[in-house]
């Protein structure tokens, strides 16, 4: 297997190539990345150095560029994680999501569809996509299946969408062997600090206010990042073709029991801080077109592949306040 990984140098992909790197079956691990504000390069640690690794800093959007990495290094599976991804730029400032998201995955594939002529039955792409493509989930509701239908309400999760759609549409058309995930809010070591946990325990950190848009009650589906990278090469190496599946931990929780349990950690792990890291939360105007509620159902992944989420949420939680407050601490 000569796997190409989009995306290595951000938060999924450089969990997904720590994850994968040593798995017997791969040859060569290319990491195509085209170092935007949101790679930190630094979290593949001594990555660069193995073997099998390589780097391509190119940018899916340019197309040509694109299909050469996938000529040059004879690509056989495909890992597509590459993507602008935080929902409040793509608010304010969509043009680049469907720049990178729509024409970027149609460029990789549109490049792979060539490449793999004649080759589609040992050849597999794998689309990472968002439970955020469904839009707003009712309180009590039951949670998306593979079958929901869309309805995304951001630019973002417009963008990611209309890959979906690409990638589903490539795999009809011409039964290209394609896949495609959709997960819930992962969260653990290397995140952006952009994003909802990193961005909690810096402030919490720093004694600044933790704003939380409007009345904090939106429920989000967390799911840690090892247990997505260890689903993800489950569903690339074992999935059907032309399939969807949800990937999750069935671990629903309020964004005001997420800024709650990460300033009680806070106080535990760095008591120096000086405690009562609660009374820092207060809410802020609410995010336009916000969605109440994502929760994804597991259910087929689970059954077909076998696959289920193995970390505990609190375990995890801990690690990664951990992992932040040391991050920081050595910065
Ligand atoms: P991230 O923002 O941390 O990393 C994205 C990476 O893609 C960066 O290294 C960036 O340099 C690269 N990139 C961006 N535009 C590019 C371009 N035009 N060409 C080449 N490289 C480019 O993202 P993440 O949180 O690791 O998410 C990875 C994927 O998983 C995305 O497709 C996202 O939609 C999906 N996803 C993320 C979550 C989550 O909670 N983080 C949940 C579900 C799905």
């Amino acid at each position: 297997m000569n796997l190409l990984v989009t995306g290595g140098c951000g938060f999924i992909g450089s969990n997904a190539i720590h994850h994968l790197i040593g798995q017997p079956e791969i040859t060569l691990l290319v990491n195509l990345d085209g170092l935007t504000y949101a790679a930190n390069p630094a979290n593949l640690g001594v990555i660069p150095a193995h073997p099998k690794y390589r780097f391509e800093q190119t940018d899916l959007r340019d197309r040509a560029a694109t299909a050469a990495v996938v000529a040059r290094h004879g690509i056989t599976h495909v890992l597509h994680l590459a993507a602008e991804s935080h929902v409040d730029r793509s608010i304010a400032a969509p043009e680049i999501f469907l720049q990178t998201n729509v024409l970027g995955t149609f460029h990789l594939l549109e490049a792979c569809r060539a490449a793999w002529a004649g080759h589609f039955s040992t050849r597999r792409f794998l689309h990472v996509s968002t439970d955020e493509v469904y839009g707003d989930l009712a309180p009590g509701a039951a949670a998306f299946t593979e079958r929901s239908a869309y309805a995304p309400s951001s630019p973002y999760s417009a963008s990611k969408a209309a890959a979906d759609h690409l990638v589903r549409a490539c795999h009809r058309t011409y039964e290209f062997p394609a896949l495609i995930t959709n997960c819930g809010n992962n969260f653990g070591p290397g995140q952006h600090a952009e994003k909802l946990i990193p961005l909690i325990i810096d402030r919490v950190r720093r004694r600044q206010s933790v704003p939380l848009y409007g009345d904090g009650r939106q429920v989000r589906d967390w799911i840690f990042v090892r247990d997505h990278a260890e689903a993800l090469w489950q569903v690339l190496t074992r999935g059907r073709v032309g399939e969807t599946y949800h990937l999750g931990a069935r671990c629903e929780r309020t964004n005001c029991e997420i800024a709650e349990r990460l300033c009680d950690l806070v106080d535990e792990l760095a008591p120096e801080l000086g405690g009562h890291s609660r009374a820092l939360i207060s809410h802020v105007t609410d995010r336009p077109g916000h969605d109440r509620r994502y929760a994804m159902n597991p259910t087929k992944v689970e059954s077909e592949l076998g696959w289920k989420a193995q970390t505990n949420f609190e375990d995890a939680l801990r690690e990664t306040v951990r992992w932040f407050l040391q991050s920081v601490g050595n910065s």
